[in-house]
């Protein structure tokens, strides 16, 4: 479904045609998004690319200079941030250092709704137990370490009810296995209270991992939003190809259309039998490196088999990664063959494989 097809009254966040300048610097331009209700969302792209903005857009920390923000079907443009009923969590835990874990938890709930028949206190142990940190309530936040900070910031986010969760690299100051652990923590507790989230992050593959549907920006603009698989396997433009994962791109010429061939630097290669285009056409293929297998095989039909030279490769433990010459071009080749691949090579790719880029310009 295209993004702007989605309706603002359904959605748990819609952005309509937001811009958001910095003294003649435009750090967004029209950007529109549409964010179901309970889904995971993440925004992903490099550094400076507006993805932080983008959240602050919508927390009502930056005001635009155009355009509109939903949340849950109200139209929240002119609120203060208080009143949006979003919690927020920012890469430094910024926990109040002077609190205890308890203080700092309850302090979320200063905005928080009719109380209901739970009491603060008993309230502050509900969220505890939520993020794992049963027991911890006495503790400075100087006593914890910077996964459990980071899962204290989330229960004080969430303290008070808020309709939506936005997380700006929440994780990014943390070691790589503590990352991992806690994105699943995240995720978890994100489907228990089926809370609509926004995340925030420059690591395609935590993108990847975490997320319902990704937003790849670049540059202040969209460029896709898609389940992650549809990212990885379908992605529209170069920039998406070569921001997410890694991929070998191949600019060729149509030469035939049906069954559809193209030719890159002189070698014909058969490219997937959907490919709708003409002979002559320019074509840019987006070639993964786990979908180019060593050796031949009879077992695949419409395959193209090349001919490279191991330049290097490196042990990833589950697969090796190895660096191909071919035709005085790179070729990146994941495979987990058991035996280091070396010297002169055959590869063969699926033309189902292959992936056309609508924007084949370069
Ligand atoms: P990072 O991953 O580095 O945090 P980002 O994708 O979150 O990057 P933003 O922080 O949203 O990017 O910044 C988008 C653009 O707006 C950048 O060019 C940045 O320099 C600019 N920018 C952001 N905040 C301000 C500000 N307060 N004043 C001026 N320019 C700003």
């Amino acid at each position: 479904i295209p993004d702007r097809d989605r309706t603002t009254a359904d959605a748990g966040v819609a952005l309509d045609d937001i811009t958001v300048d910095f003294g003649g610097v435009t750090a967004l331009e029209d950007v529109s998004l549409s964010v179901d209700e309970g889904e995971f969302f993440t925004l992903v792209g490099p550094s400076g690319c507006g993805k932080t903005t983008t959240l602050r857009a919508i927390a009502g920390f930056e005001e635009p200079a155009a355009g509109e923000v939903h949340i849950d079907g109200r139209r929240v443009t002119d609120l203060a941030p208080e009143r949006r009923d979003v919690g927020v969590v920012f890469q430094h835990y910024a926990l109040f250092p002077h609190m205890t874990v308890r203080e700092n938890v309850a302090y979320g709930l200063r905005f928080r709704d009719p109380p209901g028949n739970v009491t603060d206190d008993e309230r502050v142990d509900e969220l505890l137990s939520l993020v794992d940190m049963a027991g911890m309530g006495e503790r400075e936040p100087e006593q914890l370490s910077g996964g459990q900070q980071q899962r204290i910031a989330l229960a004080r986010a969430l303290a008070p009810g808020p309709d939506v969760l936005l997380l700006d690299e929440p994780l990014s100051a943390l070691d790589a296995r503590l990352r991992e652990r806690l994105r699943v923590t995240i995720r978890e507790i994100q489907q228990e209270l089926g809370i609509t989230t926004i995340y925030v992050t420059h690591d395609q593959s935590e993108a990847l991992a975490i997320s319902d549907r990704v937003a790849v920006v670049s540059g202040g603009r969209i460029e896709q939003v898609a389940p992650p698989e549809t990212v990885y396997r379908e992605p529209r433009s170069r920039f998406v190809a070569e921001f997410v994962g890694e991929n070998n791109l191949l600019d060729g010429e149509v030469t035939e259309s049906a069954p559809p061939r193209t030719t890159v630097d002189g070698t014909p290669i058969t490219l997937p039998e959907s490919a709708t285009v003409d002979t002559g056409d320019p074509v840019a293929l987006c070639v993964r490196p786990e979908v180019l297998s060593l050796g031949e095989s009879e077992m695949v039909s419409n395959a193209t088999t090349l001919t490279a030279t191991v330049e290097h490769r490196e042990f990833l433990g589950d697969a090796y990664r190895v660096h191909c010459s071919w035709n005085d071009r790179s070729l990146l080749v994941k495979t987990d063959s058991r035996e280091p691949p070396e010297g002169t090579v055959t590869l063969t790719v699926a033309a189902s494989d292959i992936h056309l880029l609508s924007d084949s310009g370069r």
